[in-house]
């Protein structure tokens, strides 16, 4: 069993979460038929979770590569499962703020509470 390092990441503090009180809490996004991990993500605030932030997003570069040309909603993709293809988010635009992210799918995905890493070591089962 190999244990890869997991680089810790931390809360982006900007206008966004100041707005929300100033606490934030990471999720790992998982996808409710597979439970795949879809993103290690910021959420900022209390309450639930409607729609993903693209400037949230922390993991996986995969997807990070994805939405990085993403300059508007039109260019922006469907956020899918990697692994069973199931939709999880549809593009939108947070009009209040202007801000690009994906629409969650009622029930498409499970969260899970992160300190910040990836991938947490949990002893492994692989
Ligand atoms: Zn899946």
């Amino acid at each position: 069993m190999s244990k890869i390092k997991q680089p810790k990441h931390s809360f982006r503090r900007d206008k966004y979460l100041s707005a929300r009180g100033g606490s934030a809490q990471f999720y790992l996004i998982r996808c409710a038929k597979c439970r795949e991990i879809v993103a290690l993500y910021q959420k900022d605030g209390q309450g639930r979770l409607f729609r993903l932030y693209l400037d949230r997003i922390v993991e996986p570069k995969s997807l990070l590569d994805k939405i990085s040309t993403v300059r508007d909603k039109k260019s922006m993709p469907n956020l899918v499962c990697e692994s069973c293809q199931a939709l999880i988010g549809i593009p939108m635009v947070y009009e209040r703020e202007n801000r690009l992210a994906f629409r969650l799918v009622h029930g498409s995905i499970v969260r899970e509470k992160s300190r910040g890493f990836f991938l947490e070591d949990r002893g492994g089962s692989e």
